[in-house]
């Protein structure tokens, strides 16, 4: 039952079309696969000095799109930075829980947003998701859907939540960006 409602909530809003539809339609749990990669992974591992402090005293927040490698589209490196992932980059409450870790007790003082073309939540109405999850479940969520029509708007946005937080002890280094699917390029969202 949920699968379906989540099936034609997806269909209606222009997702699940193509390659993306024939893979949902062939999906098989990938842990297994994976687990045996890991193994390959520890024989070679070579992080055994890293600290837990970033190196670069750096925090990245970034949408979950799977076609963004934040470590290889930044050129950053294991044990470089925090990476803090959410639906669209968006900072909520529990991003601002991690950037407080992040700045007072592991020494980040730099922040960079990333947004990105093609964003999942461009597409989302919102209004018409809440309804449809308190429909099925006879629970409205607490939360936002923070969907949005422009990334680089979207950006902007983040950056005043940052700046208007008042648990956010560090802000005289935040940038945001939008990384572009289409050719992998950064462009700055300036206020
Ligand atoms: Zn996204």
């Amino acid at each position: 039952m949920a699968a379906q409602t989540v099936f034609r909530a997806r269909r209606r809003l222009g997702y699940g079309r193509g390659v993306s539809e024939s893979r949902s339609d062939s999906f098989v749990p990938n842990t297994d696969e994976l687990l045996l990669n890991n193994d390959q992974y520890v024989e070679q591992f070579a992080d055994h000095e890293l600290a837990l402090l970033p190196r670069r005293h750096l925090a990245v927040v970034a949408c979950m799109d799977s076609r963004m490698d934040i470590f290889a589209l930044l050129g950053l490196a294991h044990g470089d930075a925090h990476i803090i992932r959410n639906a669209g980059g968006v900072v909520t409450d529990d991003v601002i829980r991690s950037l407080v870790l992040s700045q007072r007790l592991l020494g980040t003082r730099e922040i960079l947003l990333l947004h990105h073309t093609d964003c999942g939540l461009q597409k989302v109405v919102a209004d018409e998701l809440m309804e449809e999850l308190e429909g099925e479940t006879g629970v409205r969520p607490s939360w936002s859907i923070e969907s949005f029509k422009d990334p680089f708007q979207d950006v902007r946005q983040s950056i005043r939540r940052l700046q208007v937080s008042p648990f956010i002890a560090y802000k005289e280094h935040i940038r945001g960006f939008v990384y572009h699917v289409e050719d992998g390029r950064l462009v700055e969202a300036t206020l």
